[in-house]
């Protein structure tokens, strides 16, 4: 497994003590002589396991004693796409559109009230971020997606309003240092920088729920979840145990702003040799590039098939674009090493001795 270098936009590669943490688990988990997928998800030990995630996603933010609460909820992103106006809107919302997900978010709260784009991308097929977004009208919230994993394109500054700002970090929770404590909902599936697929992690800050007079179903709403500690209906304990072991895995690391010394310096590596290299050019407009997912392409169609050739050889795996987009995809989420990063750059550089 060591020997390969996988880039894949998600489920993402983790840690290899996370995988081996995990695999044993499923044998005999913590010493119980059981296995993890077959233990109560109220039994005390899976209860310890999720409290811990609960803490740590929230302390590893520098969120917790703050009024946030951390949910491990099912349904993944998406579900969030719809959970979130149903506990928030009133009559309107204000989303920014920044790409496929954000668009998916946007359909769906249009089904519960009035969606104003405030701001959007799209008139470049989504290759940047509008700058100085501010929200002044009275709306219920505010809706952004930090990361486009598909575009790769990040925001560097948050938009600016009084309403309650709701912020999908799928891609890119737990990779750099952000202005956290000034979003109030933080939603993201795990599948990406916190751990397997399956689960999401939705951090709320309470004082934002219970304003709308809708009805709203119980596995929709999140007083609902909070009330019953993340434990409604039967958690995805395996789940949410990798999230635990990669939230561990951080903390050793020395946190976020550890890892992102680490994410700055892959990224930077990556987009040297792009801007370097005359016959491959990135997707987006350089101050807003992801430094989670590097979208690139090759300037010559024929060029396609040697770069598939060299990954083939060297053990590149997972590095096509999104199918909306085409073209080349890195996703240099935080278990992705420095080493990796250089293999492909290093195949870049080849490439110019063969064309
Ligand atoms: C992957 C992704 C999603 C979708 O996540 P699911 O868990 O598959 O629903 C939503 N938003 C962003 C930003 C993503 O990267």
């Amino acid at each position: 497994m060591k020997d390969i270098h996988n880039f894949c936009a998600g489920p993402s590669l983790l840690p290899q003590t996370v995988y081996e943490q995990a695999a044993h688990a499923i044998l005999n988990f913590e010493n119980t002589g059981m296995s993890i997928l077959s233990i109560s998800h109220r039994s005390k030990e899976f209860v310890a396991v999720l409290e811990e995630a609960r803490q740590l996603s929230l302390a590893l933010l520098g969120l917790d004693q703050k009024g946030y609460v951390a949910l491990f909820l099912q349904g993944g992103a998406s579900m969030e796409f719809l959970r979130v106006p149903y506990n928030l809107m009133q009559q309107k919302a204000a989303y920014v559109n920044t790409g496929t997900w954000s668009s998916k978010a946007i359909e769906q709260a249009q089904l519960l009230g009035e969606v104003q784009v405030v701001a959007s991308s799209e008139d470049r097929n989504f290759s940047y971020i509008p700058k100085n977004i501010r929200v002044e009208e009275a709306v219920d919230y505010v809706h952004f997606t930090s990361n486009n994993t598909i575009y790769g394109t990040q925001f560097y500054d948050i938009p600016q309003t009084k309403a309650p700002l709701v912020c999908d970090m799928s891609s890119d929770i737990y990779s750099r240092e952000f202005a956290y404590d000034q979003l109030d909902l933080i939603y993201a599936g795990a599948q990406k920088n916190i751990g397997s697929a399956g689960v999401s992690l939705i951090i709320v800050k309470e004082e934002i729920l219970g304003k709308t007079k809708r009805v709203i179903p119980q596995l929709l709403d999140y007083q609902e979840h909070i009330a019953k500690d993340s434990l409604y209906h039967t958690a995805n304990v395996f789940a949410v145990y990798t999230c635990l072991l990669n939230l561990r895995w951080l903390k050793q690391q020395g946190g976020v702003a550890a890892i992102e010394q680490v994410n700055n310096k892959k990224a930077a590596l990556l987009y040297q040799v792009i801007d370097e290299l005359d016959f491959v050019s990135g997707t987006a407009a350089k101050e807003d590039r992801s430094k989670m997912n590097v979208a690139f392409r090759f300037k010559e169609e024929q060029m396609n098939r040697l770069f598939d050739q060299l990954c083939v050889e060297n053990q590149i795996v997972n590095i096509k674009g999104h199918r909306s987009v085409g073209g080349y995809r890195a996703s240099l989420y935080n278990a992705v090493s420095l080493e990796s990063v250089e293999a492909l750059t290093t195949v870049l550089h080849q490439m110019k001795t063969l064309v």
